[in-house]
Order: structure tokens, then C-alpha cells, then sequence
């Protein structure tokens, strides 16, 4: 289980943690979250049944690049980072906090010197194959140096410890939202496929049929998670709820797994600032809709929080998504139909190689593009909206926020396609299916001599299928 000071940490390194319990980052991380408030002893849950519940929910992430077992351990701890924050402010009313001496949150949660981020940029670029991603990494370094400034806006603090877990009647988060907020996002992307929705409609999917087309990922992913509680003996995690905590925690986690369709990001922030203009201070947030829509942006928030995170992980991460993302381009659809340029496994598995690894990774062309108009279009318009709820969270993240918008504008304007970060290793497979995918695609996109025009297209349609992936 992951240590206390480590739980609340934002530079809390989920892929060396996932090494280090052995490939069960997802239960660790839940668990450590709920050990920490004060939800496994002397309360409705039973401990032998969580246990038992995390382990099945862990074995039914699948190895996706992006969207597996340590993608959800990622965006659980980030959603523990971010209700410390949310319950700070409901506390402390427009205060963060933070100056709390009552708190029982480590007193090193959230720190993370800027001094040292220079040097593992330097590491985590020190392997890159290509002479202009050097140039280009030499520059980012630089930037690193300094402690990061907000190129995205202008704190005028440095990170603050968060504050408070625990909860108090009246006061803080109920420990049924707690409870829920930590199981949404502990579920949130189960049994993904790795591919996103508008994909499953197109080939057809029998769970797009289920769901009747409509949020087909998600609605599976919370079906899943109840149906396991419900029907596989020992997994019930709600035993020991009445039928009126159970009606509550299933609508909230309902609201917020669903709320993780990127087709509803637009409509839910509209929903959310219409709801602060009616009522600014979400302290007096009391019903249950204004407590459910809350925390579906505090999930989606977190599931989006990756550019926000120190550099070495930002950059993983983008390359994770970009590997998923371009896997499922090649992906072949059901039956054949609808998928134009698809390759066949045997196809792809056939053009794998180290050999054209270089070639490939200069063809991934688009993702200093993708990641800034990600951060642009989703990221950064969702911390801002949800910075009355959590400024705490707001000033955290959003330095280190502009620190990769920075490297990445940088890596941009360099030329440099395929930032790397050679640490960690991609997950299993993920690097041979990169490949595979980049060498059968039908036009190179990195190639010096390609029309500039055909790279902009292909870039283009890059960036949109990215923002609706993630
Ligand atoms: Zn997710």
C-alpha cells in the first residue's frame, strides 16, 4: 500500500509505484486513499470485501497503453490530491487551507522542487535518438532549470501543502462522498478496450448496441463496476450500506463515471459555471445534484490531469495516449466495414521491428500539436472552471501546467515530432504495436520531404480523434 507521504504527493511517481507493488498500483492506491479517510475501519465498509472487490477491478483493466490498470491508479490518486483540496474549501470557505495546523494530511504532500525537474528532464531525454529532438530537448532543459512559472497563468505562490482528510459532519466532505468520489475513480475506465466510443459505434460493437450508442465506454465501465458488487460472491461492497446509502453512492458514481465521456465535457462545464453564477460560494452547495455535479468535474478534472503533472510524467503519459491512440487508427473494424486504411493484426505484428523504430518515431509527427491543443481546448479550460471549488488544487497544478505547455510549445517550435521519454518503457507491446502501426500507415507523416500541406491534414485529424480520446 502506498505510504501516506507519498498519497497526496503530485509528483507521485504511479509508474515506478506500479513496479514496486509488483503490477497493482490501482489497489494500492485505492486502498492507501481509503485507509487515509477513514473508510476501511469502523465504518460501513468491510475490509476482507474491499480487498477482494480492488483486486477484480485491477485483474479487468486491460494492458492498453494508455487506458490500463495504472491510468486509474493515476487519476485515483490525483482525485484523492483533489478533494483534499474540494474539502479544504468547503472547510476554509474561499481560503485553501493551508495554513491548517489541525490537518492529518502529511506535511510533504504536493512538494515538488523545481530544481530537481531540470535534471530528470535531462535523463528522461538523455536517450533520444534524434539530433533536432536534442537541439530542442537542450532548450526545454534550460527552461527546466528554473523553478516553473506559470506560462499558463500567474500564481504568485509556490505549491502549497493541501489540507485536511478526514471529514467532519457540517463540514467537510461526508464520508459517503468520500467513499464515492474514490470508487468513481477507481472504476472510471474498467474493462476499457482501448479504443474510445465514436470508434465502437462505427465497427458496430456489441456494446455500443447495449448502449444504444450513446457514452458506450462509460456506461460499461459503471455497469461493470456495479454488477461485480452485485452478482460475484464476496464482492459486494455495499453489504452493509442501507438502501438509502446505497441509492446515494450509486447515483454519484453513476454521475461522475459517465461524466468521463469526453462528448459531455462542454456541456458539463457549462453546467458547472451556470451553477456558480447562481451560486458562487460552493460551501453552501447542499443538494444532491450540486454535491453530484461537483464531483463529476473533481473525476473528470483528474482524469485530465496528466499535462499538469512534473514533466516526466506529463511526457510519459503523452506518449501512452498518442501509442492507444494510434493503435486504434489501425485497429480493423467488425465485419470490415467502415474503417478506412485499417491493417490487419497479422499485418501489423509482420512489420514490427526495432528496425524501424526511428523511422517511426519521427512519424509520430503530431504530438507537441495534439498535447497543447489538448491542454488548450480540455485541460486548462477545466482547471480554470473548476478553481472556485479547489483553488488549492489550482495553484498546484498550474505552474507545473505551464511547465509543459512550455516544453511542449518549445519542442514544437524546434521541429521536434517525437519527444521521447525513454523512461519508463512504454507498457508491454506498446512499443512493437507503435511501430507496427507507423510502419503500415499509408503516408509517413514525419518525413522531411512530405508536403507540408498532407502533414497538416493528417495532423489535423490527429488532434481531433486525441481530444476525444482522453
Ligand atoms: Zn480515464
Amino acid at each position: 500500500m502506498a505510504a501516506k507521504t507519498q498519497v497526496y504527493r503530485w509528483d507521485f511517481n504511479v509508474f515506478d509505484f506500479a513496479q514496486s507493488v509488483k503490477g497493482k498500483p490501482l489497489y494500492n492506491v485505492t486502498m492507501a486513499l481509503l485507509q487515509d479517510q477513514g473508510l476501511l475501519d469502523g465504518w460501513l465498509l468491510d475490509r476482507p470485501v474491499v480487498e477482494a472487490y480492488l483486486t477484480r477491478v485491477e485483474s479487468m483493466y486491460k494492458p492498453n497503453p494508455y487506458h490500463n490498470n495504472t491510468h486509474a491508479a493515476d487519476v485515483t490518486q490525483t482525485a484523492g490530491v483533489i478533494m483534499c483540496a474540494l474539502d479544504a474549501r468547503l472547510r476554509y470557505g474561499s481560503s485553501d487551507g493551508s495554513a491548517s495546523s489541525s490537518s492529518s494530511c502529511c506535511s510533504s504532500c504536493c512538494n515538488v522542487g523545481g530544481g530537481t525537474v531540470g535534471s530528470k528532464l535531462a535523463n528522461a531525454l538523455a536517450c533520444c535518438t534524434l539530433p533536432h529532438a536534442k537541439a530542442a530537448a537542450t532548450a526545454a532543459v534550460a527552461a527546466a532549470q528554473a523553478p516553473p512559472s506559470a506560462a499558463a497563468g500567474n500564481p504568485a505562490q509556490p505549491p502549497q501543502p493541501l489540507a485536511a482528510s478526514g471529514g467532519s459532519p457540517g463540514g467537510g466532505l461526508a464520508k459517503l462522498e468520500r467513499f464515492a468520489i474514490i470508487l468513481a475513480s477507481a472504476v472510471h475506465d474498467l474493462g476499457h478496450p482501448g479504443v474510445n466510443n465514436a470508434f465502437l459505434v462505427r465497427s458496430r460493437d456489441k456494446h455500443a448496441l447495449t448502449y444504444n450508442d450513446r457514452s458506450v465506454n462509460e456506461n460499461m465501465h459503471a455497469s461493470l463496476a456495479f454488477t461485480l458488487a452485485a452478482e460475484e460472491p464476496g464482492l459486494n461492497l455495499f453489504a452493509r450500506f442501507s438502501p438509502a446509502e446505497y441509492e446515494q453512492v450509486r447515483k454519484l458514481v453513476l454521475d461522475m463515471v459517465l461524466s468521463t465521456d469526453m462528448d459531455v465535457h462542454f456541456k458539463l462545464l457549462k453546467a458547472f459555471e451556470d451553477e456558480l453564477a447562481s451560486a458562487p460560494d460552493v460551501a453552501t452547495w447542499a443538494s444532491l445534484e450540486q454535491r453530484s455535479l461537483l464531483f463529476q468535474m473533481l473525476v473528470h478534472l483528474a482524469d485530465l490531469a496528466n499535462p499538469s503533472r512534473p514533466w516526466h510524467l506529463a511526457l510519459t503519459w503523452a506518449e501512452w495516449v498518442v501509442t492507444e491512440f494510434l493503435q486504434q487508427v489501425r485497429r480493423p473494424g467488425r465485419g470490415g466495414h467502415g474503417m478506412r486504411g485499417v491493417r490487419g493484426q497479422g499485418r501489423r505484428e509482420a512489420s514490427c521491428g526495432l528496425a524501424v523504430s526511428d523511422m517511426c518515431n519521427e512519424a509520430k509527427v503530431c504530438m507537441p500539436a495534439a498535447q497543447l491543443f489538448f491542454i488548450e481546448r480540455f485541460m486548462l479550460p477545466t482547471l480554470e472552471a473548476f478553481r472556485p471549488a479547489a483553488p488549492a488544487f489550482y495553484r498546484l497544478a498550474l505552474p507545473w501546467l505551464g511547465d509543459t505547455r512550455a516544453k511542449w510549445e518549445a519542442f514544437k517550435a524546434g521541429g521536434v515530432k517525437l519527444p521521447r521519454t525513454g523512461y519508463p518503457a512504454l507498457p508491454p507491446g506498446g512499443e512493437a504495436q507503435l511501430c507496427a502501426v507507423l510502419e503500415g500507415s499509408s503516408g509517413c507523416t514525419c518525413s522531411a520531404s512530405h508536403a507540408q500541406g498532407q502533414v497538416q491534414e493528417q495532423q489535423q485529424q490527429v488532434l481531433a480523434r486525441i481530444g476525444q480520446q482522453q
